[in-house]
């Protein structure tokens, strides 16, 4: 079955777009025919799906539980108790409504790190979104929770490569460097490079970590890192950087380490404010993460556009720095590019990976200024998500899921973990 889109609204011209398999087959005038899926467009924008470049989907579920709380009683006290419950069950639930929640949202691709993965590639085989799946590992320091750890990833990488599900690809997470022993940093990047898998780690979150890795190696986390070749050969994904000395800097830019932005979970936790101007000017691909649903509370990239959009201006007292277009970038091109996914435009030949919006929206009016009102007036519901080349929702009812029983399954998942 091909996709034709209809007369639809993109970079600002009325277009056609024919989607056949699972790539963009034309833009421009295409005549329909019979063995095309017609969707009119003409009352709406299309865009390039989202790319949330690192969360822990599954943590949906932790929406709401513990707001407001300093860092270590937040994780202490509500998040790690709870997350001594989970199973592949209820990792599977909070996975399905991170799933209705990012396609009502636009984003067509996250970038996960988390443990039952069983439950999350599952949750993302049925509902048609792609994700790019790591387990989160974590020894502290113990030799023998080390083996077991890089055993289960290396676990997990075959089990994702044997689903044979083109939207479903491995990746190792070595939780960060004040929770992973030196010997499972070095036994991950050989795994990074024996699979060809990209790396996801939290770098450089808060100063605490950062004084942790300090004290242990005289090091800052990137300098460290760095003094055992760690980012040499391998693609990595380094979520929120948040506090970087100059030197780091240098290091993310000569290594082209991939930044993944998370300016709300940021501030909600009071961890700080990324020097992403600075990264910048030293054309670091700067990406997008919402982190988990714990810290932020949603999944909704649009807000993390506008935010990482406004916030560096405010900040900086300049309303110049990080321009509608280059936010935009982070949460499209740049996600792409970093996660290896031949996504994030419109373009013949791409993966097709498009997200339709209505235009009936006061958000989005007066209509002439689209590009400004997604970045800083739009409330993020959309109306038409296609991804891979199928239709996942249209005119916002969702087709792979049944959105209803998905909440009545999230609800008895919650009361699981309160129990
Ligand atoms: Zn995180």
């Amino acid at each position: 079955m091909r996709v034709l889109i209809k007369n639809v609204f993109v970079e600002g011209k009325r277009r056609d777009i024919l989607i056949e398999e699972n790539r963009i087959k034309e833009i421009g005038e295409v005549r329909r025919e019979e063995d095309m899926e017609v969707i009119d467009g003409s009352n709406k924008i299309a865009i390039p799906g989202l790319i949330n470049s690192h969360t822990h989907i599954p943590m949906t579920l932790f929406r709401g539980v513990a707001d407001d709380l300093p860092l270590m009683e937040w994780l202490n006290n509500y998040i790690w108790p709870m997350e001594a419950k989970l199973n592949e069950k209820i990792v599977y639930c909070g996975t399905l409504l991170g799933c209705v929640e990012m396609i009502k949202t636009g984003t067509t691709t996250f970038n996960d790190m988390y443990f039952f993965l069983e439950g999350i590639a599952k949750a993302v085989d049925e509902s048609g979104v792609r994700g790019v799946l790591a387990y989160g590992m974590i020894d502290l320091f113990d030799e023998d929770r080390r083996e077991k750890e890089l055993e289960k990833a290396e676990y997990y990488i075959n089990y994702i490569k044997d689903l044979n599900n083109s939207r479903i690809l491995p990746a190792l997470g070595p939780h960060a460097p004040y929770t992973c022993s030196k010997e499972l940093l070095k036994k991950a990047k050989d795994l990074a490079i024996k699979y060809n898998v990209p790396i996801h780690i939290h770098m450089n979150e808060t100063l605490d970590e950062i004084k942790m890795v300090k004290e242990k190696t005289g090091m800052e986390p990137f300098l460290y890192l760095n003094s055992f070749n760690f980012f040499d050969n391998i693609k990595v994904i380094a979520a929120h950087c948040v506090h970087l000395t100059d030197e780091e800097i240098k290091i993310i830019k000569d290594k082209n380490i991939n930044v993944s932005h998370n300016p709300i979970s940021n501030l909600k936790l009071a961890s700080g404010i990324a020097p992403i101007p600075k990264l910048l000017k030293e054309n670091v691909n700067i990406t997008l993460g919402t982190d988990g649903c714990g810290s932020n509370n949603n999944l909704n990239l649009f807000e993390e556009i506008k935010v990482s959009a406004i916030l560096h201006k405010g900040y900086n007292l300049d309303p110049t720095l990080i321009k509608a277009e280059e936010a935009f970038k982070f949460a499209t091109i740049n996600g792409a590019k970093a996660l290896g996914i031949d996504a994030g435009e419109i373009k013949e030949g791409k993966l097709a990976d498009i997200v339709l919006i209505n235009k009936n929206n006061p958000t989005l009016r007066p209509i002439e200024n689209i590009r400004s009102h997604l970045v800083y007036s739009f409330n993020g519901f959309v109306d038409d998500v296609i991804i891979d080349g199928k239709i996942v929702m249209r005119d916002r009812e969702i087709i792979t899921l049944d959105e209803q029983k998905v909440y009545e399954m999230a609800e008895k998942a919650y009361d699981k973990l309160r129990e």
